[in-house]
């Protein structure tokens, strides 16, 4: 190709008439005026010949004669000024221009098999002559590219052979489909038709091809539509006639093994068609049989365990305890409020029946009335069982004494009895509370259990004397139940030694801290044997490792420390670190919030003797049965309040840290027996006292802090029991006000009151925990008190 570059263009052809253009030509024979094609080999030179060769054959015919230059330059000077002016061309004459024009651009598609040889590895090729009589580079240019003749130069004319179209001036459009017809045989007649097709293929070369033809279908469209619409047709398994073709009488059912049933088999009976299926399918595949049939047979046990879908959406109360899964566990424990923590939890417990306690403390407990265990022993007692440390979150009335008291009967039940030598090594099990009256209440509870065991309780508190509580002692106690401060008293004066001791309980543990007992109850737990000690190790949480321990008895076994508390400050945290070993942790309810079952109401009475005057009006309505119990804040104002109640006529008595131990537990039993309907308290009631079925809680006074407030409505709705408390609110109450909006908000019995939801110190929480000093105080401790006051 470079070298034609320098090869200077050859010089014209002899002149000879063209033939005629064969008459098969693909495109109509080109008027007579126009010059026949180069050949293609003269291509690019082509242009400028036609002139030449026309005046040569005008000249052939005439004899030629020589003309004149002078004749020479006036004919070019008339030929050029012919060329100069403007022609005009009539539209007929235009439309056969612009035709025959389209016609030479509209290069017909090559026809490889037929007539393209192939060059180079390409169709049409260099060298190759199209069948219409033009090279494979196309038409000869005609646009303004026409001035550039001779051999391309350009960069463009290097890609030649690797891209065949470069060769086009423009490429034409893709041929409609209707161009093979013009091509074809359709040459001759059918003028209109081919016309036709011409002005398209123009109309498509000038105006490009058409894109925003519509492709809606009418067909389509209905199809759509009636697809929406109901169809007649039925389904088969609708038709419920008889098939009268034999052999369809009998149909044989799908077996979509392991997969269109449940779990891969329909019922129990399918666990021998399980393994027939999965010994064939051993036998059947020599290769992977074995693998396949032991998955089968996992499958079907993973079924049985799950007990099919039935048992998937029974709920758990209607499930066998085999059958109960992980996410029924779940939804138990959110039914009754339980929350765990801990490695290693056992599950809870859904009844007595499978609380797995003896069968005599199962009829104990089914005498004492507890027909369904509560939502702490629930929890509780499984893991206790386990001889699993624990600390327990429960809120007061929750049933707490008697989730630790069973299973600490289970344990002792397994120890030897008490004898003559063994009794004066001391309790087997002590329970220490933060106040007498606590303790005693222990006692009362446990004394229900225990005494049919033949299990001896004593309590060790203040206000009786050591003596008298030694004297108790004296065959021996199983069980202990103490206030700290009186048992750090009585191992001092070595009445009590705790030498076989493995079984600790603390109840109400924050409440002890709260009281400074803390260094009497590091004392206690100090003088427990040491030797018996859980190790700090995985094995604690380990009920199979506890377990062997358990047949020891005595001092061989390992030390239970369980505790209970309502929250967890750092002085219980770090008993609780010392103390216990990994121990599983348990939450009834929210804690710091009220039990859902007492509706709370407030009213904004101030002055004392509006609250009087009201209170009145309150025990007059009749709306409440005894017994009531009314707090106030200081203990002068107990006796007052209990005069007034006397003189509104109803019988009265008084609980506070100025009573002596007795007229404290003549109050709570008179309380109690009913011989009193209302007990007037200072914050010494609020916490843990148990008095059966109190209606109502009125605090005459609101209490300091929102937790105390917790504790003294918590006397009422107990076990289960629905229960009302009023409180009166004054101007001193303002540090409280948001936080008893926050709670009685929470409260789905309560409802907040217009006064105190638009209360400007209702609107957000005062700094600090608002704490007022209480002015009531008292000794505590009788002989060896520890002086805590209330
Ligand atoms: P406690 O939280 O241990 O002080 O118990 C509060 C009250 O609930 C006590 O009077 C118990 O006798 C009572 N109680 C405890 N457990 C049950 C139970 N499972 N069924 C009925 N009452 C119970």
């Amino acid at each position: 190709m470079h070298a034609d570059m320098d090869i200077p263009p050859p010089p014209p052809p002899p002149i000879e008439v063209p033939p005629p253009p064969p008459p098969s030509s693909d495109l109509p024979p080109p008027p007579p005026s126009d010059p026949p094609p180069p050949p293609s080999d003269v291509l690019q030179s082509a242009a400028p010949w036609p002139i030449a060769k026309k005046r040569k054959l005008e000249g052939a015919i005439p004899k030629p004669q020589p003309l004149s230059i002078e004749e020479l330059l006036a004919k070019k000077k008339a030929q050029d000024d012919a060329a100069a002016k403007p022609k005009f061309l009539s539209k007929k004459e235009r439309e056969r221009l612009a035709l025959e024009k389209s016609q030479k651009a509209v290069v017909p598609p090559p026809q490889p098999e037929k007539h393209a040889p192939v060059a180079n590895g390409r169709p049409n090729g260099h060298g190759v002559h199209a069948p219409n009589g033009y090279a494979a580079h196309g038409p000869p240019p005609t646009g303004p590219r026409r001035g550039r003749e001779g051999p391309p130069s350009g960069p463009a004319s290097m890609r030649q052979n690797s891209l065949p179209n470069k060769g086009y001036d423009m490429a034409p459009p893709p041929p409609p489909k209707a161009i093979a017809i013009v091509d074809g045989a359709q040459t001759n007649g059918k003028k209109t038709a081919e016309t036709d097709v011409e002005a398209e293929m123009i109309r498509q070369r000038y105006m490009g091809a058409d894109t925003n033809t519509s492709t809606f279908s009418a067909k389509k469209k209905r199809k759509r539509t009636t697809e929406k619409k109901f169809n007649f047709e039925w389904n088969i398994e609708e038709d419920t006639s008889v098939d009268h073709n034999p052999l369809y009488a009998t149909r044989n059912e799908t077996n979509f093994f392991g997969r269109g049933k449940l779990g891969g088999f329909a019922d129990d009976k399918d666990l021998a068609v399980a393994r027939t299926y999965a010994k064939a399918v051993e036998e059947r595949d020599k290769e992977a049989g074995k693998e396949r049939a032991v998955e089968i047979m996992e499958m079907e046990r993973r079924r049985r365990e799950e007990g099919g879908r039935n048992g998937i959406d029974k709920h758990w109360s209607e499930k066998r305890l085999d059958q109960m899964r992980e996410r029924d566990w779940r939804i138990f424990k959110e039914d009754f409020n339980i929350a765990t923590k801990g490695g290693s939890i056992p599950n809870p417990m859904r009844s007595w029946k499978e609380s797995g306690l003896t069968k005599r403390l199962l009829d104990i407990v089914d005498s004492v009335g507890y027909t369904e265990p509560s939502a702490v022993q629930r929890a509780a007692i499984p893991i206790a069982l386990q001889s699993r440390d624990l600390i327990g979150v429960a809120v007061t009335g929750s049933g707490k004494t008697a989730a630790f008291l069973l299973p600490l009967l289970v344990y002792i039940s397994d120890l030897p009895a008490l004898n003559e030598f063994t009794k004066n090594d001391g309790p087997y099990a002590i329970i220490l509370a933060p106040t007498r009256e606590l303790a005693q209440q222990i006692e009362l509870e446990a004394k229900k259990f225990a005494t049919p065991l033949g299990f001896t309780c004593v309590s060790l508190v203040g206000g009786h004397s050591i003596e008298e509580q030694s004297y108790n002692m004296r065959d021996g106690a199983e069980i202990i139940i103490a206030t700290p401060g009186r048992l750090v008293d009585c191992i001092e004066r070595r009445v009590l030694v705790l030498s076989q001791c493995c079984y600790i309980i603390m109840d109400e543990a924050d409440r002890m801290i709260d009281l400074g007992f803390e260094e009497p109850v590091n004392k206690i737990l100090d003088a427990l044997p040491a030797t018996n000690e859980k190790p700090d190790t995985d094995d604690a949480e380990d009920a199979g490792a506890m377990q062997k321990h358990r047949h020891l008895g005595g001092k061989d076994r390992y030390r239970q420390t369980m505790m209970y508390t309502a929250t967890m400050p750092a002085a219980v945290e770090r008993i609780a670190r010392k103390y216990l070993r990994r121990p599983a942790i348990v939450t009834i309810g929210n804690i710091g919030e009220a039990v859902d079952t007492v509706e709370q109401r407030v009213e904004f009475v101030s002055g004392e003797d509006k609250r009087k005057k009201r209170l009145g009006e309150i025990l007059h309505s009749r709306e409440f049965a005894p017994p009531i119990i009314v707090f106030v804040n200081i203990k002068r104002n107990c006796d007052a309040v209990a005069r007034d109640v006397q003189r509104m006529g109803f019988s009265s008595v008084t609980l506070h840290g100025s009573k002596t131990q007795d007229q404290r537990e003549a109050a709570l039993a008179s309380l109690r027996n009913g011989s009193t309907n209302v007990l007037v308290a200072t914050d010494l009631a609020g916490r843990g006292i148990d008095v059966s079925d109190v209606s109502l809680v009125v605090n005459f006074n609101m209490a300091t802090n929102i937790e105390s407030y917790t504790h003294r409505i918590g006397r009422t709705g107990r076990a289960g029991k629905q229960g009302v408390a009023i409180t009166f609110l004054g101007n001193e109450d303002t540090d409280v006000l948001y936080e008893l909006k926050q709670m009685i908000g929470k409260s789905a019995l309560s409802r907040v009151p217009e006064e105190l939801r638009k209360h400007e110190w209702a609107q957000q929480k005062r700094g600090g925990k608002g704490e007022r000093k209480i002015e009531d105080s008292g000794g505590f401790g009788g002989k060896g008190g520890w002086g805590i006051t209330l």
